[in-house]
């Protein structure tokens, strides 16, 4: 069901002391407060535990920021998906464009995943998005469809209907750049129109599509007042509580 969603990527940062103070801190800031959106943390994997913690005593949600495509076994460094289930994840990032491009991630490999994520009921959060050089040829459109159709459009409507989708402008990501409103707003209404081709308008309409991409305090309201964003994937801001905190308010 669509909602509104502010989600943190921590990315592979901080302290155990210091993941538990964000997280408390964030947590302390919000739970008195009527909120218009979903507050998801996405830690790193060895922090996942101690958030969902904190996590059980207070508003927040907790995603992964990655699975294994395998369901168990001999692959040594990785983490499965019932794993994520037993530590009580409730949402996994998937295809961020960093994991596509250091770790090679192919819309193929990421399919798997979604497939493992949702055979363990957790909501994967799909990650597409365009390089510079794609926007600025004008490929931009052709490139998110085709992570849609190879990454997530194998999935039938029921499965489907558990996906959150996350616009990611691959040149908006830590750049300090941001999509402006009107450009956000245009590529949602775009895979909106997709999901409605594939799945129908009701489907369309009930799918969450977060953006993500140097979003901040000062700028999330702007972007999250377009009819089709739903919220955002925060990456450098989600790791400062006040400004995090703020965003979150921005609805
Ligand atoms: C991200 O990594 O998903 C992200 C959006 O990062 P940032 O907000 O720092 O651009």
């Amino acid at each position: 069901m669509r909602k509104n969603i502010v989600a943190g990527n921590w990315k592979m940062n901080n302290t155990f002391q210091e993941a538990e103070e964000l997280i408390s801190v964030i947590a302390d800031n919000l739970d008195e407060k009527e909120l218009a959106c979903e507050v998801i943390v996405c830690p790193p994997s060895i922090y996942l535990e101690m958030s969902s913690d904190y996590a059980e005593e207070s508003i927040l949600h907790i995603a992964a920021q990655n699975v294994s495509e395998f369901e168990n076994g001999a692959y040594t460094g990785e983490i499965s998906a019932s794993m994520l289930k037993a530590m009580d994840v409730e949402y996994c990032i998937i295809g961020h464009s960093e994991r596509r491009k250091y770790f090679n991630e192919t819309n193929k490999q990421l399919s798997e995943k979604v497939g493992r994520l949702l055979d363990n009921s957790i909501a994967p959060i799909f990650c597409i998005g365009e390089l510079l050089e794609e926007r600025e040829s004008e490929n931009h459109f052709e490139v998110v469809k085709t992570q849609l159709n190879e990454g997530l459009f194998n999935l039938n409507s029921d499965e489907f209907s558990n996906v959150v989708v996350a616009y990611e402008p691959v040149w908006a990501i830590g750049t300090g750049v941001v999509a402006s409103p009107e450009q956000a707003q245009e590529m949602h209404s775009y895979i909106r129109g997709l999901i409605a081709e594939k799945y129908g308008a009701e489907a369309a309409e009930n799918t969450t599509i977060l953006y993500g991409g140097s979003c901040n305090a000062a700028n999330a309201a702007t972007l999250f007042a377009n009819p089709d964003v739903d919220g955002g994937l925060i990456g450098g801001a989600s790791l400062k509580p006040d400004d995090f905190v703020k965003i979150v308010e921005s609805f």
